[in-house]
């Protein structure tokens, strides 16, 4: 059976020059960088490198960029690092209802701490309103934490905005751009932003390694104790060939950027507009013209999100839910939620394309889906009703 994978914003496909990358680091070069003899040196050489592949994707100098253990672990570092540095008694945090639960359950647990926390809320746009944020400022205010672009519509956020605001304010901006890194360009400068969270595994690297871009200047506790490592941003022996497999990977991302943009978007619009047009009853979700170019979120009215899944995953096809982290919780999306398509939620699927995927992938959604949905209305006894009216 011939397999599509259209479910690029859960995880992506390590690319081949990255798995030749990082090989050497697992074998032969597999030395501890911090140590003093050759073994050392080589894997110390090499994460510098990937420092430098990082930093020229966006427009950082090298000594900005920490390596974590992925996403989660920058965005937690961002928030309860800025927190716990800042020195005021009270202290106020403002995020948004749309955030990657990386986010979301960080500020939750910093409410528990006796933090303050404003989730500014965002309409069916997808897309958060800069002035809700600025409103939400308070005197106390140490923090604004938003997201580049949002991981289940793929909505770009106008962070230049807000990191105007954030600055004429004196407040620490932090961004999770996790869905944005290797997608669209990302010039720290421009966006004004702090500090910016980012995973390997989102952008064709391997899993269980990412960033955390730090201003210079920026007073950030750090989230675990131990050696000197990451200039005591963040201990613990480096995991070298991740780290030398997500500096490949920004160095892909840096050659082929505008050219994946261009072809990942033509294909996301054909298998939108193909969608939208051989099945009745289907509407995207969120703001269509500022989006990333892989992501397109699509509603299907009396259709079932977790029976279409497993239809489409026994047809070779796999696509997510909105609820990508969730699945298997009865839970509807917190995101379709948030911008008032708690009815939707159900019934919507993200479809997240990345650079693997071709025309013929798409043609062969454009042949399956509409039966899947087909098949499946068939058997909805509400749909049977109106079905005679359309
Ligand atoms: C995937 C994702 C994360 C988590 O990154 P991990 O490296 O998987 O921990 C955080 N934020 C967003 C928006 C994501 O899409």
């Amino acid at each position: 059976m011939r397999r599509v994978y259209l479910d690029n914003n859960a995880t992506t496909a390590v690319a081949p020059e990255v798995f030749e990358a990082m090989t050497p680091y697992l074998l032969e070069d597999f030395g501890n960088a911090s140590s003093i003899h050759w073994y050392g040196q080589r894997a110390k050489a090499a994460i510098e490198v990937s420092r430098e592949q990082l930093a020229r994707l966006l427009s950082a100098r090298p000594s900005e960029v920490v390596f974590t253990s992925g996403g989660t672990e920058s965005d937690n570092a961002a928030l309860v690092g800025i927190v716990e540095a800042a020195r005021s008694e009270k202290k106020h945090v403002i995020t948004t209802t749309i955030e990657h639960n990386a986010v979301l359950h960080t500020a939750k647990a910093l409410e528990k701490r006796g933090v303050r926390v404003t989730y500014v809320s965002v309409g069916a746009s997808g897309i958060v309103n800069p002035k809700d944020v600025e409103k939400a400022i308070e005197p106390d205010t140490v923090l604004i934490s938003v997201m580049h672009s949002n991981n289940e519509l793929g909505t770009l956020q106008p962070l230049e905005e807000i990191g105007r605001i954030a600055r004429e304010h004196d407040v620490y901006f932090h961004t999770d751009a996790v869905q944005s890194v290797g997608k669209v360009p990302i010039n720290v400068e421009k966006l004004g932003v702090d500090l910016l969270s980012l995973s390997a595994h989102k952008l064709h690297g391997p899993k269980g390694v990412g960033a955390l871009y730090i201003r210079r200047g920026t007073a950030l506790h750090p989230l675990l104790y131990g050696g000197h490592h990451e200039r005591d941003h963040r201990p613990g022996t480096e995991n070298v060939p991740g780290i030398v497999g997500l500096g490949k990977a920004a160095e892909l991302a840096s050659e082929h950027g505008t050219n994946d943009a261009l072809q990942i978007g033509a294909l996301r619009n054909r298998l939108e507009e193909g969608i939208l047009k051989s099945v009745p009853l289907t509407s995207v979700i969120g703001d269509r013209s500022r989006r990333v170019p892989g992501t397109t979120n699509i509603s299907f009215e009396y259709i079932e999100g977790e029976g279409f899944l497993i239809a489409m995953d026994l047809r070779g096809i796999a696509c997510s839910t909105g609820a990508a982290c969730s699945s298997g919780s009865l839970e509807p999306s917190h995101v379709l939620t948030a911008i008032g398509r708690r009815e939707q939620a159900r019934s919507s699927i993200r479809f997240s394309l990345g650079r693997f995927n071709t025309a013929e992938d798409i043609d062969v959604t454009l042949e399956i889906l509409p039966r899947v949905v087909e098949q499946l209305r068939s058997l909805s006894p509400h749909y049977k009703k109106i079905a005679v009216t359309i």
